[in-house]
Parts: structure tokens; sequence; C-alpha cells
């Protein structure tokens, strides 16, 4: 019998945020984790990797006590000795403040991801670093090249509320999989299909889980979903589907991309998307006739050197057809940007001296193997101290990645919660609490909640939260801020108020406050979020990113990908699964008995091509080398396209390396933004 049943947030790095109701059975322990009935958007529906939580929070692997590396880098547990707190501490502090002294402060870098979303535990050590002028970190790895595309058309980071599909008579899930990485997602398009009898279509190469339930699925190259867009615009131009009131009142130039699109047909597209005419077309005609549609923007299509572009032609649709201006219809692909807080006091912005050295965290194996194009004409980096991130696994040319790690001169601290493959590489490591016991604050990119939640469990063995690690660390490193000295609690409290919202005592008991603006605005119909409140067809990439020559102004098929040749002809898709969320839940029981092993989906006539039968074993390859994984006959792809979905570890790989050894760490256009599924790869029977 549970205890009782508390309050809490999924922590995860998804856009759900999702508000859970947790059974506490004990003092110490949870059962099933549930989502919170009454909280609009999660209603009542969590995935069902987090609905077992209870494996991960108590999962015997844990780690419970600092620990000092005695034997090689990589070994695993027998390598590692326990220490104390204090000792541990006094090492990192002593070892970041060698590395100072000796090259200067940019040679430490402090590098984290969203292991966890909560605004304090994850973004904290951002006031370490400014306080001590550490080098800083460009959040590459996941949202840039999708940031940049939303904003080059849109204007702010937020777009109409997801609760709104359900209103919906037609809707479009572009690039992204919700039935297995998202799930919040289907329970809305459920009522629209239930209640409306809307049509739902899903984008993407392969047939995923929501493909598969989809009234329609378009399996585009990747990298050429920008062709599509423009092919389904130049069709509801030519054929009176553009809301011309629409375009000419809350648009920029709406006759140069028209005159634009003129030559951007579906014959055109269809060489370039390997799509039909025909499904190109039967697409157009269902979007533009159909005024309350909704696209809900996913990240995977932004995966690509031409990321950014791909996705602003997308959002230029519902401009178009001026869907954005009915209940129902419009777009969304974050509302990350909802809710301005002021970050200040948590990130110690009020010390962020913006002459430090700025490292794409995507590029951590160049950087670390002493990429000049990276690290200019400052220090090597000899000092890592990392939270919320597991880069010998999740950044992209692990091959590079591992060369780095494994550098006799370089000092790595990495505080986790398990003995990653990246904390396996590490001098020393640090017991990190879980989002059950620490106290956060969250926003969410599917929904419009801003969410507090308090920890429901005591630290588990000697775990300290982020925050109590970068409080002690700042400490020792003679780091002054006002924010090391305060509690979360009192650290959201703060920010909320100088948010202007309410604070920590008045915030709704249930935990979550719902900033949904007004119709009018979550709408744009008073205006998008550039000076000139216009949507723009025109994108000012230059005002963006410093690479933005190869960018043209208007939406456009921007061919800089990846696309191989010959001896390269399949594009790897490397694709999230299931089971796992990067690489959190990879190690949990229940996921890797799901998942089973890394496994590449293949056509059947490419596998027939290659002398592949079911369940072979099959090396994909190129420059940066190869890894050998399972062969399963699929269907539901082009023949070029190859996917393996993941993250598993890299040990679950025969050469102990997995498939972030053969993605590149090229920078997208036009201000970085890693590009996971534009690869090209070869294939043989291994
Ligand atoms: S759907 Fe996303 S936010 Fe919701 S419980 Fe699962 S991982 Fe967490």
């Amino acid at each position: 019998m549970p205890l009782d049943s508390l309050p809490s947030v999924c922590p995860h790095d998804c856009p759900s945020a999702c508000a859970l109701e947790v059974e506490r059975i004990d003092q110490n322990r949870i059962g099933r984790i549930r989502g919170a009935a009454s909280q609009t958007y999660t209603h009542g529906v969590v995935c069902a990797k987090v609905a077992r939580y209870a494996e991960r929070q108590h999962h015997p692997e844990r780690l419970t006590q600092p620990l000092r590396r005695v034997g090689d880098k990589g070994m695993g547990r027998a390598a590692f000795a326990p220490i104390s707190w204090d000792q541990a501490l006094d090492d990192v502090a002593e070892r970041l403040t060698r590395a100072a002294q000796r090259y200067g402060s940019e040679a430490v870098w402090p590098y984290y991801y969203a292991g966890t979303m909560g605004l304090v535990q994850r973004d904290g050590i951002n006031r370490l670093r400014h306080a001590m002028r550490y080098s800083r970190e460009d959040l590459s790895i996941c949202t840039m090249l999708a940031d940049t595309g939303w904003l080059a058309g849109v204007g702010v980071k937020r777009g109409v509320d997801g609760r709104e599909m359900a209103k919906a008579d037609l809707i479009v899930i572009w690039g992204g999989n919700p039935v297995s990485t998202q799930v919040n997602v289907m329970t809305h398009v459920a009522a629209a299909r239930r209640d409306r009898g809307a049509k739902l279509v899903v984008i993407d190469p392969y047939r995923t889980k929501s493909a598969e339930i989809a009234d329609l699925h378009l399996a585009p190259l990747p990298g050429t979903d920008a062709a599509l867009a423009c092919a389904v615009m130049h069709v509801l131009f030519k054929e009176g589907y553009a809301d011309r009131d629409y375009i000419w009142q809350h648009a920029d130039d709406p006759a140069g991309l028209e005159a634009h699109l003129a030559s951007r047909d579906p014959a055109w597209a269809s060489a370039i998307t390997g799509l039909s005419e025909t499904a190109i077309v039967d697409f157009a005609h269902l979007y533009g006739r159909t005024k309350r549609s909704y696209i809900r923007v996913g990240y995977g299509f932004s995966r690509s050197r031409n990321g950014s572009a791909q996705l602003f032609a997308v959002t230029c649709l519902p401009t178009v057809t001026g869907a954005w201006a009915n209940e129902g219809g419009g777009a969304l692909y974050s509302n990350h940007g909802l809710v301005p807080l002021d970050r200040t006091l948590v990130e110690g912005l009020d010390r962020l001296d913006p002459s430090t050295r700025r490292l794409d965290q995507s590029r951590i194996g160049p950087i670390l193997t002493g990429d000049r194009r990276d690290l200019g004409d400052g220090p090597p980096v000899t000092a890592l101290f990392i939270q919320n991130t597991n880069p010998m696994v999740v950044a992209p040319e692990s091959g590079l990645v591992r060369r780095g790690f494994a550098r006799d001169d370089l000092f790595v601290c990495v505080h986790e919660q398990f003995l990653t493959e990246t904390a396996a590489m590490a001098d020393i490591v640090l017991p990190a609490t879980t989002f059950l016991e620490h106290d956060d604050f969250y926003t969410g990119g599917g929904h419009t909640y801003l969410q507090l939640s308090r920890a429901i469990l005591p630290s588990y063995a000697q775990c300290r939260s982020n925050h109590d690690v970068v409080c002690a660390l700042a400490d020792r490193l003679g780091a002054r801020h006002p924010g090391f000295a305060m509690t979360p609690l009192e650290l959201i409290d703060h920010t909320l108020r100088a948010s202007g919202l309410p604070g920590v005592a008045e915030f709704p008991d249930d935990g979550w406050l719902d900033c949904c603006p007004p119709f009018a605005t979550a709408h744009f119909l008073d205006g998008f979020g550039h000076a000139d409140r216009k949507f723009h067809f025109r994108a000012d990439w230059a005002a963006l990113g410093h690479d933005h020559a190869r960018l043209p102004a208007f939406p456009d098929h921007v061919a800089v990908t990846d696309d191989g040749d010959p001896a390269q002809p399949f594009r790897l898709v490397a694709a999230p699964s299931r089971s796992f969320l990067n690489t959190s839940f990879n190690n949990t029981p229940s996921s890797v008995a799901r998942e089973g092993r890394p496994t590449a989906l293949i056509h059947p006539t490419a596998m027939a091509n290659l002398g592949l039968t079911e369940g072979d074993r099959v090396r994909i390859g190129n420059e940066k080398g190869s890894v050998v994984v399972h062969a399963h006959a699929f269907d539901g792809l082009q023949q070029r396209v190859v996917v393996v979905e993941g993250i598993w570890p890299n040990h679950a790989f025969e050469e102990g390396i997995g498939i972030n050894l053969l993605t590149s760490a090229d920078r997208g256009l036009p201000r970085g933004g890693a590009v996971f599924h534009d690869t090209s790869v070869w294939l043989r029977k291994a």
C-alpha cells in the first residue's frame, strides 16, 4: 500500500515536462508514477519509462559516495576508490585552480546539458562559470538549429497552445515521433480525431510508431523537408489556398515569396525529396483546404546542416494559409520562451564577462583534441566539471571525444547519478540526487505551465544536488555571488518575483501555473515577435548567426547536407528510441529488454542488394569509422535511408563504441547546432 501520492514534475529532456503524481511507499521508496490528471496538458498520462521510474530511482547501480579514480580511465567501478565529500571537493577545487593558474581561467570548461531540465539544478553551473570567468558553453546539441529556424520566421520562441490540437481538423506532426518520445501530444491528437474526425499526417523519414497510426505518412529523404514545404506553398499560392488578406496584414513580403516559389513546384520537390508529385499535391490540398490545421514541429528534421532553413520553411505554411488566426490552427515548436524569467540570480548573469571564450558543446571532440578552429588563440581545455550529460556517448564524433577524454593532462570531475561512460573517464566522480530528492522549477516546451516541484524523498546515500555541489565548489574557489548562499527555494522565490510572477508562498498549491496568453497573443494576431510585428518570409539570417552566406532569405532547399556518393550511398538517421531518453534509462532493465539490441532498420530491397537477411550482423561505416549492429528488414523508409534508434551505451556495441562514432561535429548553419541525422554511410555484411 502506498503511504501517499505526492506531486512532482518530470525533469527529463522532453518537451512534455509532465506533472506527476508519485506513489510514496515509505519514507525512502517510491512505487508507480502517474500523470497528474488535473494538469490539463499532462492529462493523467506519462510515458512508460517514467511510470516505471522506481527502477531508475532505486537502481542498484546508483552512485552512493564520492569516488577517486585509482585505476585506468574507462575501466568501470573497479578503477575507483571511495573518498569523503570534503576530500573530493578539495581535490576538484585544487585541480580547477591549478588549471586556471597555469593557462588562465578559460582552461576550465564547466560542461552541462539537460539531464535535468530544472532551472536551478541545470543552470546553476553557469553562476560558477561566470563568477570564475571559466569558458562559456554554446548549447548547440539539441535545440539550436530548431530555435534559429523558428526565430527566423516567428521571431519569438513560443507557439499555439498544445491543448488546441484537440480543436484542430488536421494535425501535422513534422519531424517528431511523439508516440515514442512525447506521448502527451497524442492525448490531444486523439481527442481531435475522436471528437472532430481530425486527420493526422506524419512527416518523417521513416515509419515511426506515430506514422503507423497516421492517416498519411510522408517520408522525405533526410534534409529535404524544406523542399517539400516549398512545393506545398507553391500549390497553395497557385490553386487559391493562400489567404491573401491574412498574409498582406501579417507577413513581410508575400509578393516576394510567391514569386520565389513559382519555380518550386511538386516536380522540383519530388526530385529532391524522393516523394511522388501526387503525394506532395495531395498533402498540399489537404493542408490548404483545412483552416484549423496545426503543425506540431519536432526536432528531428532540424538535426541537419540545413536544419534551421528547413524548420523556417515549415513555419511559413500556417502563415500562407492564415491558419494561425484560427482556434486549433497554427504551429508549435517550443514554449520555452513563453515565460520571460529573469535568470540573473540563478545563472549569475550579472557576473558574465562577454569577453570570455565560448566553446561549442557539440564540438567537445575537436575541442578536447586541440582543434584551433574552436580554441582560437585561447588555452587548451585542461579541466572539465560536468553535470547532467554524458558526452562520451551523446556527443558527435565519438572517436574524437574518446581521444580527448583519454588525455593524461585533462582533469575531469563528473557529478552524476550513475557511473556513466563519461563518469568512468573522470578523475573524481560525485554522486547526484534525482529530481525526487531536490527542489526545482520548470518551464515546458510542449505546454504553457510553469511548474514548481519539491523534494519528496531524502537524498539517497551520500548524494548531493547540483546546487549543493556548485555552492560548495564556489566556497572553495572563492567565487562570490549571492546565489551561492541561497537555497533552491530561495533562488526560485527571488526569480519568480523578479519576473513579476507569484513567489513560492503564493504559487498554486498543486505546483503548476498556467501562463497561457490570451487568444490574440497566443495566435500572433497582435503581432509576431519581430520589431515590425510581422511574420518574416524573408529571413534575416545574418542577425541570427555569422555563418549565413549560404542561406537564402526566402524558404528554400539548401543543398549543404552530407548527401553521400556511390561509396557512401546511405543516409543514416540516429533517431531516439521509445524506451531511452538520450542515455537516461538505457540502463534500466525494462527499457533495455524492450529495445533488445542495437539494430539497423534497412529497406528490404537494400537488404537483398547487400546480401543481408533478417538478424544478420551489418557493419555501418564512413570516413570516421564503423560499428556493427543487427539488420532488420523494414519497408517504412526510402531505400537510401537507414535508421538506428538509441541512444545505446557504447558498451552495447560489439567494438565498444556507439553510433555517434559516425555522426559529424560539423556546425549547422547559421550559428551551429548538432547534425545527428545528416550522415552518409556505407553498409556491408559483417
Ligand atoms: S513524456 Fe516526457 S515529460 Fe512526460 S514523463 Fe515521459 S519523459 Fe517525462
